[in-house]
């Protein structure tokens, strides 16, 4: 994809979102993976909130390599234990935190980096096998024990959808998931703030935005088919 190109698919997102968000604000992120460092600019150029990984070698390299600028980098992918170190403390909201384990282990290491690491629950709304994310009634649990952790601090919810066949098909997942949210967003608790709802790829984000997505992560709607 040229730079104009991006510039022009990164504007032409931003205005159907506008339309379809009914004056709500909306993040618009970049899914970066196996994208240029000169790619990855004109997006951010183009005006993106953010870019994202799903790869903690990839989003160390590029961190490393200075892809990103000073453009803010949040990561999205599964997060193994031993990888912990490449992200925590360097992305700015960590969308895949799926286990009470997994955030003790980013708690832990946000201590001893001295920082507090922003992250999002992770729901597997369409109850996929083999997926990753908590199990729908596995949020509650999560969301309290989030108080016993001072280093993190949960900003809100994430979904990977199933891949939808026919653009409206993620709709009720979409719908099910604002409703998660909605309810958490009035209970009190310690280190949880309902802000974020991260859900919407590039085959479904007007219908995530529809139902109430405020983040969208879109990767081959900005740059064109990937190439591995
Ligand atoms: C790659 C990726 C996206 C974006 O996917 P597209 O279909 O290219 O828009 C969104 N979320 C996650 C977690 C991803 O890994």
């Amino acid at each position: 994809m040229s730079i104009m190109e991006i510039k022009e698919r990164v504007a032409a997102i931003r205005e159907e979102i506008a339309a379809l968000s009914g004056g709500r604000e909306v993040k618009l992120l970049a899914a970066t993976k196996t994208r240029t460092a000169e790619e990855i600019q004109a997006a951010f150029a183009a005006g993106i909130d953010a870019a994202g990984e799903n790869k903690a070698q990839e989003f160390r390299d590029k961190l490393l390599s200075g892809a990103f600028g000073d453009g803010e980098v949040h990561f999205f992918g599964h997060l193994q234990s031993n990888k912990l170190k490449y992200v925590v403390g360097r992305a700015a909201l960590i969308h895949s935190v799926d286990s009470v384990p997994l955030l003790r282990a980013i708690d832990t290491m946000a201590g001893e980096r001295g920082v507090c690491q922003n992250v999002l629950a992770e729901v597997n709304i369409g109850r996929e096998p083999g997926k990753h994310g908590l199990n729908p009634e596995e949020l509650t649990g999560f969301l309290d024990a989030a108080a016993d952790f001072c280093h993190i601090k949960v900003m809100g919810l994430m979904t990977v959808a199933p891949i939808a066949e026919i653009p409206d098909e993620n709709r009720e997942y979409f719908a099910k998931m604002y409703q998660l949210f909605i309810d958490n967003q009035a209970e009190k608790r310690d280190n949880v703030v309902m802000k974020y709802l991260s859900m919407g790829m590039s085959g479904d984000y007007r219908a995530a935005i529809s139902e109430g997505s405020n983040m969208v992560r879109i990767g081959t709607g900005i740059f064109g088919l990937r190439q591995y």
